[in-house]
């Protein structure tokens, strides 16, 4: 796996104006608002998948293409959905320049997944939603993975895993994080009461203590800011700084 992604040349998958920290493990910022994940999280919840050699992945928010890319080099055929078509056009146009002729992109609205291909081995979403998209469930394979940043009711987010067996999904929160919310349809039923929440267990493990910093996949923007080592009030907004982990565990299921 991590050959796989050091296989992956992160510099051109962002802006020219970032590809020279295009190396740090951080998240950096790409077009349209969005934002590539830092590194090791983009590690951690490809490892979280568990694929096999060969496996068919679906995931949610192609945004630059480089998770789709990490994906690819690991051996998996990648179907990714993207919102923004912008993005989408420019993802598909590097993932094939660079050769990653195994990913393929639509646009679209991630939340219904991409039947035609479906059932996927592996589902991995890429954008913060407050629940997994009951499609999504529907076109796991049974035994399959899916690994998706949620959005607790109270703001928090967690790094999701969840194993498809006899048709349900059974999750466990892994670590803390913050990713870019996902668009389209998820936001409409956020305010529903009506809305189907997942089961997802209490936090284990050392790295989910309380008060522990969430792994970022948001751009550190006030680094972006002219280097005066001035941190100004946008800066005391951001969330804090992404915290470097001990490799993950391998999870029990
Ligand atoms: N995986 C990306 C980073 C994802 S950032 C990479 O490796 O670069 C989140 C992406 O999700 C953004 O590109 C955003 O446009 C996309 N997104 C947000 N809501 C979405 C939705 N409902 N369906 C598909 N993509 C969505």
């Amino acid at each position: 796996m991590l050959r796989g992604i050091a296989s992956v040349p992160r510099h051109l998958f962002v802006p020219s104006a970032v590809a020279a920290r295009a190396y740090e493990d951080e998240a950096l910022p790409i077009e349209g608002g969005q934002t590539i994940s830092q590194p090791y999280v983009v590690a951690l919840m490809t490892d979280l998948l568990s694929l096999r050699p060969g496996a068919k992945v679906l995931e949610i928010g192609t945004g630059s293409g480089y998770q789709a890319a990490v994906l690819a080099a690991v051996g998996a055929s990648v179907y990714s959905v993207e919102i923004s078509e912008e993005l989408a056009k420019a993802a598909r146009l590097r993932l094939a320049r660079l050769g990653y002729h195994g990913v393929h992109v639509k646009v679209g609205d991630g939340f219904h997944g991409w039947k035609e291909y479906s059932p996927f081995d592996a589902i991995i979403v890429t954008a913060a939603t407050p629940e997994i998209p009951e499609p999504l469930v529907r076109q796991l394979a049974e035994g399959g993975v899916i690994v998706a940043p949620i959005v607790s009711p109270d703001g928090q987010q967690w790094l999701v895993q969840g194993l498809k067996r006899q048709g349900n999904l059974r999750t466990r929160r892994v670590t803390g994080v913050i990713f870019v919310p996902m668009q389209g349809e998820v936001r409409g039923r956020e305010s529903s009461a009506a809305r189907p929440s997942i089961p997802v267990e209490p936090p284990t493990g050392e790295r989910d203590r309380p008060g522990h910093p969430p792994l970022s996949n948001q751009a550190p923007r006030e680094r972006a800011a002219p280097v005066s080592g001035h941190r100004g009030e946008a800066a005391r907004r951001i969330p804090p700084a992404p915290y470097f982990a001990e490799p993950a565990k391998r999870p029990a299921l």
